[in-house]
């Protein structure tokens, strides 16, 4: 049938398949949830993962006098070549040195990260083909490949060996169709960082299955003390990796939308043809921003290190106390992140039977104790909520204690507390407390 149903006598215009099969997973499982605050608490936004919200954590003065010189440079207005201006990307390569030999020709400008990300699964895999990703993992594969028509498919990270990836869950899902693995490392959501060992095992199955890699290295250099950011791309001998990254997280500057793929392919596998379909897909925007683009060399080269330092200090810091925080809270086990801004939380739902899943503990929370953390399903990991580490230290000591009254209030009993922590207030006086012991009884 056609779209256009000019025999009926009404007008009516129907979105494409493309849009109407395009989802944000994060905002539909968000605006699904309908709970206000309790007005007598202030609302904490745990959720949100983007490091500006608070306005605690700011670009340094030499980003912003960079892009103040942008502006007064007349040529910053005009359009650039699509995969951006030769000198940013030169600046791009020399920046990402530590991913292997970077030339500036390897480097593609694109309008932030999940452009990035978008470009290479667009570029790499036809509808019916399928990329695997991460489970937990950022949700933005899902968005992008879906309304494409390519499918996703789901390796399972373990929460019990610090969130590496299950590789014979990762080699079992590879087929004649698998277009791309996907490696997010550092993680969003776990804030796990991989090492060398075990990002050579996961090139290991990559070569032998003659699969190319997406590396999602957003969180590059977001490491904290004690662990080491390995790029993947510096230890591939022969597999492909294109590396996904940008200004966004490192430089807290989500809005400017600059990101880049950077093509490292030693063996010439993706050739000419890879090459030639980024080129031509960067063109559909007639390429990124040139006003950041034209700052971007001074920003990639003054930044001084103290900043980044301060950044990933601040951020461990707030780690180590909402994790002493929430070990304490009954029914919760918190993972240490070892990098990026998150920390994953696993509820142990069994501890807390009147709620039927994660979700309806977040909305109670929120009745309750006014703090949002996102729920596991938004990263497709019951059972599991994300809180965002970057908020200001006095608003995440007030949110893990308002957690943990709020877990004290509605876990099953004491018994059940016995053995998790000898300094856990024991609840098993309170009435709602035997409440619950009854209706499980
Ligand atoms: C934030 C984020 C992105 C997207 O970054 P933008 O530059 O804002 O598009 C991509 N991947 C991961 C894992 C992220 O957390």
């Amino acid at each position: 049938m056609s779209r256009r149903s000019r025999g009926s006598n009404v007008w009516q215009v129907r979105a494409s398949a493309l849009a109407r099969n395009t989802h944000n997973l994060i905002r539909s499982i968000v605006d699904d949830l309908k709970v206000e605050p309790n007005p007598e608490k202030p609302f904490i936004a745990l959720s949100v993962g983007d490091p500006t919200t608070f306005g605690n954590l700011n670009p340094p003065e030499q980003v912003l006098q960079s892009i103040r010189e942008s502006i007064d440079w007349n040529k910053s207005r005009s359009y650039g070549p699509a995969v951006g201006h030769l000198d940013a990307r030169q600046a791009v390569a020399e920046y990402s040195a530590h991913q292997g030999n970077v030339a500036a020709e390897d480097v593609i400008l694109c309008s932030g990260c999940s452009h990035a990300i978008e470009m290479v699964i667009a570029v790499l895999a036809d509808s019916g083909q399928n990329i695997l990703v991460p489970r937990p993992g950022f949700m933005i594969y899902k968005t992008l490949a879906e309304g494409l028509g390519i499918n996703l498919k789901y390796y399972n990270l373990l929460p019990d060996q610090q969130w590496k990836a299950d590789l014979d869950d990762l080699e079992s899902k590879i087929d004649d169709d698998t277009a791309l693995i996907v490696v997010i490392n550092p993680s969003n959501p776990c804030g796990s960082v991989y090492n060398k060992e075990h990002l050579l095992e996961i090139l290991d199955i990559a070569s032998k299955n003659r699969v190319p890699i997406l590396a999602d290295e957003i969180y590059e250099h977001f490491v904290f003390s004690g662990n080491e950011f390995v790029a993947i791309s510096s230890l591939s001998k022969d597999v492909p990796v294109l590396t996904c990254s940008g200004l966004t997280k490192r430089f807290l500057v989500p809005g400017w939308r600059m990101g880049w793929v950077i093509i490292h392919d030693r063996n010439d596998i993706l050739g000419k043809d890879v090459r030639k379909g980024l080129i031509n897909f960067a063109s559909r925007i007639l390429g990124p921003n040139t006003l950041i683009q034209r700052a971007l060399p001074s920003i990639l080269r003054n930044t001084p290190q103290s900043f980044f330092d301060e950044v990933v200090l601040f951020i461990e810091s707030q780690a180590k106390l909402a994790y002493s925080e929430l070990r304490r809270a009954p029914g919760l086990r918190p993972i240490m992140p070892q990098g990026a801004m998150y920390m994953m939380v696993e509820i142990k739902m069994s501890q807390f039977p009147k709620f039927k899943n994660e979700l309806q503990f977040v909305e109670r929370m929120v009745s309750e104790q006014s703090v949002f953390c996102l729920p596991g399903q938004c990263f497709d990991c019951p059972n599991f909520v994300r809180i965002v580490l970057t908020v200001p230290e006095e608003i995440l000591l007030e949110a893990c204690r308002r957690i943990t009254v709020f877990c004290k209030d509605h876990i099953i009993s004491g018994e059940k507390l016995k053995g998790i922590d000898a300094n856990v207030v024991t609840v098993a006086n309170e009435p709602k407390v035997i409440c619950g012991l009854s209706r499980v009884a």
